[in-house]
């Protein structure tokens, strides 16, 4: 047992007071986005009740405090996160944007008979982007195998990898499965042959502490929404060196440094990739959605979140007919299952019923659900602010929806 107070924790999620249904809400659907703490959700009022205003632009005192408070958020994503420098840390409204950011830029870098190497298990974003930067460039993707418990084949990737290979991608953790990829091992390889590495950190981020000057990386992902910030912000971390040679995304205000109609000149980094006013309250509330985290603490989360992943699949698997998929031994957060004969959306819509929220259906990973031959699946996902009982009312819940449906 840990030493976190949940009950004291959970005070702090309005939200998690709720009835749905007629009964108290379980909120177990925390991969697709987590709730908000108090904290953040002051931030924000905050913020709007005080000094909004448009940043880096104005003399005036609101427009200089604003901008100050989204500086200092990005320096707690850089401290966080351990990156090296702050200029390093490109807010963006979240991973897709940060991922189509990388892939629209990498169209000059890539010709005909290039190879790009992408995971099996990724979420759609990191997957269309990069086929359509194939599709402008002629580079051809190829796809790092996985196996029935849901883990990678490295020995595969390890074959896959030659001089060809220009750039690999692959999640930190998969939001359908849980794993936790062999992400250092993937970068040290993809770097012996030449190839750049974007992690996408959108699932693991929440769960897991990334050291991404340790990991080496050349991009990460984040999207605040899914560890306690707002939706529609996020960030793109990227070695400088790449940043400095990928061409802007967008063009517009805030990214320039002089503009005629003869040529325009670009801002130095990070302004370079921040066209336009960009979500000032989102990356602020995202800076105090970290400071609520680390004041619990990445590793008190890590090990009562793996606790309760333990305890429910357990409980879970004591379920006649119930198939986990994702066995991998390092796994996090996520439990997918489906029950035999039962169709995952009639699962979901009894659970939510009693209250329980989770997800069901293909998560936006459909070449995961074809690899199992199945349609979909149900997904308990689970957050430092879930419980033991919360656990025990869907495991309940599961019971019950299996007894009305076969
Ligand atoms: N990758 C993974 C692994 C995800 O879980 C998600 C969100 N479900 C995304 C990418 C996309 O993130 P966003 O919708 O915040 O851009």
């Amino acid at each position: 047992q840990t030493s976190m107070d949940i009950i004291t924790i959970r005070k702090d999620f309005p939200i998690l007071e709720r009835e749905v249904n007629g009964q108290p809400l379980v909120y177990l659907d925390n991969a697709a986005t987590s709730q908000t703490p108090r904290q953040v959700i002051n931030t924000i009022v905050d913020y709007y009740e005080r000094y909004n205003a448009n940043i880096h632009r104005g003399v005036h005192s609101l427009s200089q405090e604003a901008t100050d408070a989204y500086e200092i958020a990005r320096k707690k994503i850089q401290e966080h996160f351990n990156i090296g420098h702050s200029h390093e840390v490109i807010f963006t409204s979240g991973t897709t944007h940060s991922i189509n950011l990388v892939a629209t830029g990498f169209t000059s870098f890539l010709k005909k008979g290039d190879e790009v190497l992408v995971s099996a298990m990724e979420h759609h974003s990191n997957i269309v982007p990069w086929q359509m930067l194939c599709e402008r460039t002629g580079a051809t993707l190829k796809v790092i195998p996985m196996n029935l418990e849901g883990e990678l084949v490295m020995e595969e990737y390890h074959q896959l990898l030659s001089e060809k290979t220009k750039l690999v991608f692959c999640n930190h953790v998969s939001n359908a499965l849980g794993t936790i990829n062999p992400i250092q091992e993937i970068i040290d390889a993809a770097h012996k042959v030449g190839a750049a590495v974007l992690i996408d950190g959108a699932q693991a981020a929440a769960h897991i502490q990334a050291d991404l000057k340790a990991l080496d990386v050349d991009f990460y992902t984040v999207s605040a929404h899914k560890m306690c910030g707002p939706t529609g912000v996020g960030i793109l971390y990227g070695k400088e060196e790449w940043l400095k040679k990928l061409p802007p995304y967008q063009g517009g205000g805030e990214m320039i440094a002089e503009v005629t109609f003869e040529k325009t000149t670009y801002a130095d980094l990070p302004h370079k990739f921040e066209a336009g006013t960009p979500n000032i309250c989102g990356g602020i509330a995202f800076g105090a959605a970290l400071d609520y985290i680390n004041s619990i603490g990445m590793n008190a989360i890590a090990q009562y979140e793996d606790e309760l992943v333990q305890y429910a699949t357990e409980q879970l698997l004591t379920i006649e007919g119930l198939r986990i998929y994702g066995t991998a031994k390092r796994k996090t957060s996520v439990i997918s299952f489906n029950i035999d004969g039962i169709h995952p959306y009639d699962i979901g819509t009894i659970l939510d019923k009693l209250g329980i929220a989770v997800r069901t259906g293909h998560h936006c990973a459909q070449p995961i659900m074809d690899f199992y031959q199945i349609p979909g699946t149900v997904r308990a996902s689970f957050s430092f602010y879930n419980t033991k009982e919360e656990v025990d009312k869907l495991v309940e819940g599961v019971k019950r929806a299996r007894n009305m449906l076969l």
